[in-house]
């Protein structure tokens, strides 16, 4: 393969006239940071494993390559995936997997970052790492090769991808990468063995090296115990978290093609107090911290003029919930009004109040209303603590074609824990009554969007305790919504069952879970998240081949007292306060959101120092004033 920066270009020229798309593979895009690299210490490639077109949108990568690139002794530079006739070319060609910004192989770089935003991106990293030259499993690897990291939420549950990341990052990123960095640094001017820079990895809060724990396993395959092999590593691994969101970023590089989001991300909140039982993000990222008014407008102001965007997204995952969002809303429509400035807004509430925040928006808003009850009745919305009452959904859908938009787009999943065939029914029924109020207001006009995903009972939910649906019952869902869902003004899309399932065996899967990762890439597996990607043969084959009954994973109900794969991974919020929720769903019994009523659920003991060192509205949990008031969290 060629190693030089030199001779990757001059094969680039030579291939990237055959492929689709060769901006996705030149680097040279406004505000890409290109720094000399003999003069720098450390060389970080952060690599996200899906083609460049999503990847640019990831606003944890972006947040880590500015905060990398403000280091005057390291730098970090970008690489994607690349598409299959790009990756053909380049194996012909004997091209390595290469940095957008120098062209150096990633093989060159001392520490590559992987993030890890789902499941699905598994075999896309081993094929970047094969790709690259650099041996897969972790214990293959020697001096000369770059330690290899990994973060994203994806990350909760590392255990499948144990075998090939060196040190996961758990949380987090924006203080504990500055700690892996200067680990890093003081073990390369040492020059020790390269366990010594494990070891000390292993000791920085947030940070899990899997080969300093062994998973001991039960006769019938459920974990037995969970132990470090050194005594000065973490145990259990608690996540980081920042205290105070720091300004956010913003001189994001503009893509010079077109990629899923060209907008400026600005995220306004981070964390969700809302406690929907299904949802992994809402769980993992407590506690709720907010960014000032003025610090969102400060920021959209220079990020567009460093970018030149026309399209802004306040992202966080309940926009509604943000404290300040009318004063937000008035003041970015003011600022920037009559600039032609796109602005989206997601994850709104299902109430007038998120109507109200729309309208103020009109003028910039692109596309239709979206809403996401998940579920069509209110029994099943209690199970899965989403409390809105049909009228108040009827009423909301009324008030979104009264003011002006023609389509909703409603998101339901099916699968949920209890679920009949007649909760299933029930969304067309929803649906249907949604459409005739549009009907009533703006006539045939009226139009509906409705996406049906399936539930994954997913890791440090108060749903890790049950069992997926199989591809039958999926398909029998599936089957019964595409009956019932003939009608001309609405458009119906679904998940493939064999994906969810995919997803699922992943999310939840334990250590012998890493061959079948390797196995499914060297029958053919990659880009597993892409329709016309994804080879499922290539999956099955895998679990054969390893001998694994993948149903294990995904069909079986847990005990209450199981152990799980993920179970010495603190996210703050207590496996005990899981359990209550489970419990509380099977009477249909809900939890308020907690900024109204604190439920205990783990995550101030866990962070009660740091709450108490910062008071004040931006963390949505009750203050903490006395010393002695919480112990530390152990979470099994
Ligand atoms: S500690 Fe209380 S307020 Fe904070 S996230 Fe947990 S339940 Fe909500």
């Amino acid at each position: 393969m060629v190693n030089t920066p030199a001779e990757i270009q001059l094969k680039l020229e030579r291939i990237l006239p055959k492929v689709q798309k060769p901006g996705r593979y030149t680097g040279g895009e406004l505000n890409e940071v290109v720094k000399q690299w003999d003069s720098i210490e450390t060389h970080v490639a952060l690599v996200f494993p899906d083609i460049y077109d999503i990847g640019m949108s990831n606003l944890g990568l972006a947040i880590l390559y500015e905060l990398l690139n403000q280091r005057s002794n390291t730098l970090a530079e970008r690489a994607y995936i690349p598409w299959i006739d790009m990756e053909a070319e380049m194996r012909k060609a004997g091209i390595p997997l290469y940095s957008l910004e120098s062209k150096q192989p990633l093989s060159a770089f001392d520490i590559v970052g992987f993030s890890l935003p789902y499941e699905t991106t598994y075999t896309n990293v081993l094929n970047a790492l094969d790709l690259s030259g650099i041996p897969l499993y972790s214990n293959e690897r020697n001096i000369t090769h770059p330690l290899i990291i990994a973060g994203g939420h994806a990350t909760f549950n590392p255990e499948p991808m144990h075998a090939f990341i060196e040190a996961f990052v758990i949380g987090e990123g924006e203080q504990v990468i500055h700690e892996v960095i200067d680990a890093y640094q003081i073990w390369k001017r040492l020059n020790i063995p390269r366990q010594d820079l494990l070891i000390n990895l292993s000791t920085i809060p947030g940070v899990y090296v899997p080969s300093l724990y062994q998973i001991n396993y039960m006769q019938d395959d459920t974990v037995d115990k969970i132990e470090k092999l050194d005594d000065r590593t973490n145990m259990p691994v608690r996540k980081r978290i920042i205290p105070i969101l720091p300004p956010p970023p913003t001189h994001f590089i503009v893509p010079n093609i077109e990629t899923v989001h060209n907008r400026v991300p600005i995220e306004i909140m981070r964390g969700c107090t809302r406690g929907c039982r299904f949802c992994h993000a809402g769980m993992v990222s407590r506690p709720v911290r907010e960014r000032s008014v003025s610090e969102i407008i400060q920021a959209i102001d220079d990020a567009l003029k460093n970018t030149g965007f026309e399209e802004i997204g306040l992202l966080s995952l309940s926009s509604s919930d943000y404290t300040h969002i009318t004063e937000l809303v008035k003041a970015v429509t003011e600022k920037f009004c009559g600039k032609h400035l796109g602005i989206s807004l997601p994850s709104l509430r299902i109430d007038s109040f998120s109507v109200e925040i729309m309208d103020l928006l009109k003028d910039s808003h692109h596309g239709g209303f979206t809403l996401a009850p998940e579920a069509a009745t209110e029994h099943m919305r209690n199970i899965i603590n989403k409390p809105v009452s049909t009228a108040q959904l009827l009423e909301t859908t009324h008030q979104i074609y009264s003011r002006g938009w023609t389509t909703i787009k409603l998101y339901f999943m099916i699968g949920h824990p209890e679920e009949t065939l007649d909760d299933v029914r029930a969304i067309a029924e929803l649906c249907k009554a949604v459409l005739a109020e549009g009907h009533k207001v703006i006539g045939r006009r009226a139009k509906l969007n409705v996406g049906v995903s399936t539930f994954i009972p997913k890791p440090h939910t108060p749903f890790q305790w049950v069992s997926c649906d199989s591809v039958e019952q999926i398909q029998a869902k599936q089957g019964l919504l595409r009956q019932e869902f003939r009608h001309r003004d609405i458009k119906l899309t679904w998940t493939d069952p064999d994906v969810t399932l995919l997803e699922a065996w992943l999310s939840r899967g334990d250590r012998r879970l890493a061959d079948v990762v390797f196995r499914a890439w060297q029958n053919g597996a990659k880009f597993d998240a892409w329709q016309d990607q994804f080879n499922f043969n290539a999956w099955t084959q895998a679990f054969a081949d390893c001998q694994i009954e993948p149903s294990f994973y995904t069909h079986r109900t847990r005990a209450l007292d199981e152990a799980f794969p993920w179970d010495h991974i603190n996210t703050g919020v207590r496996k005990k306060y899981l359990l209550q929720d489970y419990l509380l769903s099977q009477d249909s019994k809900t939890r308020s959101d907690c900024r109204q009523h604190c439920y205990a659920c783990g995550i101030l003991p866990t962070f009660a120092e740091m709450r108490r060192a910062n008071p004040g509205e931006s963390w949505a949990c009750p203050e903490v004033k006395s010393p002695s008031k919480f112990t530390v969290n152990k979470p099994y």
